[in-house]
This record gives C-alpha cells, sequence and structure tokens, in this order.
C-alpha cells in the first residue's frame, strides 16, 4: 500500500528543512508503507523551489510540480490530487501546523474502513484573536445556513482512499472551497482531533484578501441562498412599504395633514438605491463565475517537473486541460 503526502508550498523556504525530517520520521514509522511526497510549489518567489528539487533529487519519493504562477492553496491541492499515486492521500500544510505524527492515526481509520477522515482542531495554538475570531463566524455561518455537512474547525488537514479522490477530481469547478466538496461527496467518512500547532516558522500566507476570497468561494460555490435570500428580502421590504402607504393614505384623506417629508424620502431613496446595488452585486457575483468557468481555463498550468514521469500520470486523468499542458514539459524534458 502506498501513501501519498500532497503538499502545497508558497514561500515556505524556512520550514521546507524541519517538515522533510518529520515526515520521514513518520515514513520510518509507518514503514509497511510505501510513501510519495508530493510537493506543490505554488509559484513561491523564494528559494522554495530549488530547497524541493534538490530534495527531489536525493530522494525518489519526493515529486515536485512547479506552478508557472501562484494559483492558491486550494488549487495547488488540486493538482496534487491530479498526480498522485498512492492508495491513501493526505492532504497536509507545509508550515507543520497539522502535525504528521497525527497521520497514522488517520491511516488506521482508513483500515477500518473509513474513506475520508478529516482532522478536527481540538485547540489552536500560535493564532491572533482575529482569525480565531473570523475563522469561529465563518464556521457558525456555513454550517447552519449553508453548507450543513462541512465539519467545523476542520482546515483542508485529511486522508483519503484513492476511489475518494478520483471522484473529486471530477469536480473542476474554478473557484474552489475543497471542505465543501469533500463534504458533499458522501462516502464513510469520519474525524480524528488534534491540537493545532503555531507555524513553525515564516508567516502565515493567507492574507485578509485571501480569507475572503476563500469565504466568498464558499458561499457562493456551495450555495444559491443568497441570491434566492434577495426574493425573501423584497417581500419583506413590500410588506413594510405597504404599512408606509397606509399611514401616508391616512394622513391625507383623514388627518389632511401631508407633511413634507422631504428627509424621509431621501432616506428611502438612498436606503433602496443601496439595497438594490447590493443586490445586484450578488447578481453580479454569480455571473462572473459563470463567465470564468465558461471560459473554460485550465485551472493551473505547470512550468516544470521533478520525478513524475509521464507514463506515472493515470490515464484516466489525462483528459483534463491542464495536464496536456503538463505533457509539453515531459516532451520538452526535464524528466529526471
Ligand atoms: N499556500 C499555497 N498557496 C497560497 C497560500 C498558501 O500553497 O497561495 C500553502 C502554504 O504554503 C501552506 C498552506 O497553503 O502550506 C496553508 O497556508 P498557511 O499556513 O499560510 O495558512 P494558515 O495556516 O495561516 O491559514
Ligand atoms: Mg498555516
Amino acid at each position: 500500500m502506498k501513501i501519498s503526502l500532497i503538499v502545497p508550498c508558497y514561500n515556505e523556504s524556512e520550514v521546507l528543512g524541519e517538515f522533510f525530517r518529520r515526515v520521514n520520521l513518520l515514513a520510518e514509522k509507518l514503514a509497511s508503507y510505501e510513501f510519495e511526497f508530493l510537493f506543490v510549489n505554488d509559484g513561491s518567489t523564494d528559494s522554495t523551489a530549488e530547497i524541493l528539487n534538490s530534495f527531489a533529487d536525493k530522494d525518489l519519493r519526493v515529486k515536485v510540480l512547479h506552478f508557472a504562477r501562484n494559483q492558491g492553496h486550494q488549487i495547488s491541492l488540486t493538482a496534487g490530487m491530479d498526480f498522485a499515486s498512492g492508495d491513501y492521500i493526505v492532504t497536509i500544510d507545509a508550515d507543520l501546523q497539522d502535525p504528521p505524527e497525527v497521520i497514522p492515526e488517520m491511516i488506521e481509520k482508513m483500515s477500518e474502513g473509513y474513506q475520508v477522515i478529516h482532522a478536527q482542531r481540538r485547540t489552536r495554538a500560535g493564532e491572533t484573536g482575529f482569525k480565531l475570531f473570523t475563522a469561529w463566524l465563518f464556521y457558525q455561518v456555513m454550517c447552519r445556513f449553508l453548507a450543513r455537512d462541512i465539519v467545523p474547525d476542520s482546515g483542508d488537514f485529511r486522508a483519503f482512499t484513492r476511489q475518494v479522490m478520483k471522484v473529486i477530481r471530477g469536480f473542476r469547478e474554478k473557484h474552489r472551497f475543497l471542505r465543501g466538496t469533500f463534504a458533499v461527496v458522501g462516502f464513510k467518512q469520519c474525524i480524528v482531533k488534534y491540537d493545532r500547532d503555531s507555524r513553525f516558522a515564516g508567516e502565515t500566507k493567507y492574507p485578509v484578501k485571501k480569507m475572503i476570497k476563500l469565504a466568498a468561494d464558499a458561499v457562493l460555490s456551495f450555495s444559491s441562498s443568497p441570491i434566492r435570500a434577495i426574493t425573501w428580502l423584497s417581500l419583506l421590504l413590500w410588506s413594510s412599504s405597504l404599512i408606509y402607504l397606509v399611514k401616508a393614505l391616512i394622513e391625507k384623506f383623514i388627518l389632511h395633514e401631508t407633511v413634507q417629508g422631504w428627509t424621509s424620502i431621501i432616506f428611502l431613496l438612498t436606503f433602496f438605491t443601496g439595497l438594490n446595488l447590493f443586490c445586484l452585486g450578488i447578481i453580479g457575483s454569480y455571473i462572473g463565475r459563470i463567465f470564468e468557468q465558461g471560459q473554460k481555463r485550465p485551472l493551473y498550468w505547470l512550468s516544470n517537473v521533478r520525478n513524475v514521469k509521464r507514463n506515472e500520470i493515470d490515464p484516466e486523468i489525462s483528459d483534463f486541460e491542464e495536464v496536456k499542458i503538463a505533457d509539453c514539459i515531459f516532451s520538452e524534458g526535464p524528466e529526471k
């Protein structure tokens, strides 16, 4: 049996040495399994590429996919899944916040017959109050209203079987939120709890802008509730404007005291124009996504690979656009 570790890396030069040491220890511990370390270099601008290549040159279990530009964490994980050859697959961050020592427990669950094992954070060391609060709020909203199946307090540290990976590979949406995708595919799933460490070194690669993008992808890709909420909102407004109409009629015909009403008109005008624009914005977000998906651009493209040979790619995925792009790198030759 083979275990593939998929490791997305964006400017992680400071942590990679220690990460590789820790996963090597893990491989020694789980000696009955064959290992594959699949690093995805997500367009790093530091020395991440050189470090990963040096690992690959020394160790054939190390495979590296180099993206031509930064595509984000979720796309990096996707690329890893397109190329992973293991029977069991584990996605794990490079910064050692997800301790590799939890993996044996996850593998044990898979040998018990579970197909997707989510690692759920029991505690979270070294995170800012802001991050903890926004994460809490995000999971409250998601779990209650939008994607009820997602596992709260779990990131992208999870293990799954090859069968599940093949199903996930078929989900090709551009704006992805893999936590949601894994929640909807079904199969026998379970949770393993762990204490999340603080980052080994370096800084978070998820600034507020990327966090907002991920949250928007989660909401807009997994739910059409916002667009349907517009209808409910309009019903609410209609009923309140009806009350206002009754009041205005009484004032005009019974009390005969029509007030000038400039303030209220201005207030209502600005309020409802704002609301109209907000609703248009929600519709626009969905249309933008339809447009981007309609362009059928590849999800990612590679500039180079290490220890990945053409004939190792699963023929079932060779239909995907991005693998065709990968093909040209293989023929150009940096096959090591
Ligand atoms: N990452 C990536 N591309 C990005 C941002 C992050 O591949 O554009 C990787 C990063 O190298 C790390 C993982 O995704 O291995 C999680 O990122 P990070 O630890 O910075 O996020 P946080 O734990 O702070 O939420
Ligand atoms: Mg991290």
